[in-house]
C-alpha cells in the first residue's frame, strides 16, 4: 500500500519487463508523483503497465537543486516514487542526494527491491559470492582507470565493474596488464534479454570472443574479476614465511620451500612474490 508523506525507491527491470514486482506496480500506480531519470524512457515502461501517474525529471544535473522541492512535497503529505532508467536507483544511477536529504530531514524512505545488474550478474557467473566488491564504472581517463584496477589486484574477493560497450576491449587490455593473462574473468551481457550471455575466461580469451563478431561488442555489460587465488589460499603464516625467505633466498627457492611447508603451488607463490617485488 502506498502511504502518504513517504519516499519510495523503486527498482524496475533491467531488460525483461516481466521482472517488475507486484509491489513496484502498486507503488508506481498509487504514488502522487514518480521522479524519473529520463521521463521519456520511463514513460514507455509506465505505459506498458498502464500506469498514468505524473512524472518529474530528476537526473544527475538537477538532483541537488530539485531534491528539496520533492522533500517539501513529501512533507505536505505527497507520496513520491523514485525510479531510474533501469534497475535499482542509486546503483550507478541518480538518487543519492535525494535519499540523503530525506534521511537528514527524517522523511521516511522505503526501498521496493527488484533487479540490479550487479546482483543478477553475480548470481549466475559462477564466481565466489561470499564476499564481493561492486566497483561501479571505471574512470574514463587512462591513468585513473589503471590505478583503480591496481587497487583490486590482490583482492581475495570477486570485483564487479559496470562497463560500456565502447570501452570494454580497452578495459580488458588494461586488466590483462594489471591482473596478468591468467586471472579468470566473467563478462555478463544483455542480462534478462534475448541475447543474454556469460563468457568466462582470461582477458585475452574474452577479447578474442568479442572480436569474432562486432555484434558481440554491443549491449549492456558487467565485468567480473575472480579473486586473486594465492591471496585467497595463502594463510598469514604462509605469507610471513614467504616474505622472510625472500629476504635471504632467490624467489624460486623461497616459493618452493613455502609451497612445501604449506601445501601450496610453488608457481602461484612465485608469481605472488614477484608481484610484491614489483610493487616495491
Ligand atoms: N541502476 C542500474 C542497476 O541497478 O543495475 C545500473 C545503471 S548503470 C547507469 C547502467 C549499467 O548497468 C550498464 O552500463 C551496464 O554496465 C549495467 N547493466 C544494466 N542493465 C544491464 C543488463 N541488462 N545486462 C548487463 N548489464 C547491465
Amino acid at each position: 500500500m502506498t502511504e502518504s508523506g513517504k519516499l519510495y525507491i523503486v527498482a524496475t527491470p533491467i531488460g525483461n519487463l516481466a521482472d517488475i514486482t507486484q509491489r513496484a506496480l502498486e507503488i508506481l500506480q498509487n504514488a502522487d508523483l514518480i521522479a524519473a531519470e529520463d521521463t521519456r524512457h520511463s514513460g514507455k515502461l509506465l505505459s506498458h503497465f498502464g500506469i498514468t501517474t505524473k512524472m518529474f525529471a530528476l537526473h544527475d544535473h538537477n538532483e541537488k537543486q530539485k531534491a528539496q522541492y520533492l522533500i517539501d512535497l513529501i512533507n505536505e503529505g505527497k507520496s513520491i516514487a523514485l525510479i531510474s532508467d533501469a534497475g535499482t536507483p542509486l546503483i550507478s544511477d541518480p538518487g543519492y542526494n535525494l535519499v540523503n536529504i530525506a534521511r537528514e530531514q527524517d522523511v521516511e524512505v522505503h526501498p521496493i527491491p527488484g533487479p540490479s545488474a550487479v546482483i543478477t550478474a553475480l548470481s549466475a557467473a559462477g564466481l565466489p559470492t561470499d564476499k564481493f566488491l561492486f566497483a561501479g564504472f571505471l574512470p574514463v581517463k587512462q591513468q585513473a582507470r589503471l590505478s583503480e584496477l591496481q587497487k583490486y589486484k590482490n583482492a581475495d574477493f570477486t570485483t564487479v565493474f559496470y562497463e560500456s560497450p565502447r570501452r570494454v576491449i580497452d578495459t580488458l587490455k588494461y586488466m590483462m596488464e594489471v591482473y596478468g593473462e591468467e586471472r579468470e574473468l566473467v563478462l555478463a551481457k544483455e542480462l534478462t534479454k534475448h541475447f543474454e550471455s556469460f563468457v568466462k575466461g582470461s582477458a585475452p580469451q574474452i577479447i578474442d570472443w568479442l572480436q569474432v563478431d562486432k555484434d558481440r561488442q554491443q549491449g549492456e555489460m558487467v565485468l567480473m574479476v575472480s579473486p586473486n587465488k594465492v591471496e585467497q589460499l595463502m594463510s598469514e603464516d604462509a605469507e610471513k614465511l614467504l616474505l622472510a625467505l625472500t629476504d635471504e633466498l632467490p624467489l624460486k627457492k623461497a616459493a618452493a620451500i613455502t609451497a612445501q611447508v604449506h601445501g601450496l603451488k610453488k608457481n602461484d607463490l612465485y608469481k605472488y612474490a614477484l608481484s610484491l617485488q614489483k610493487e616495491d
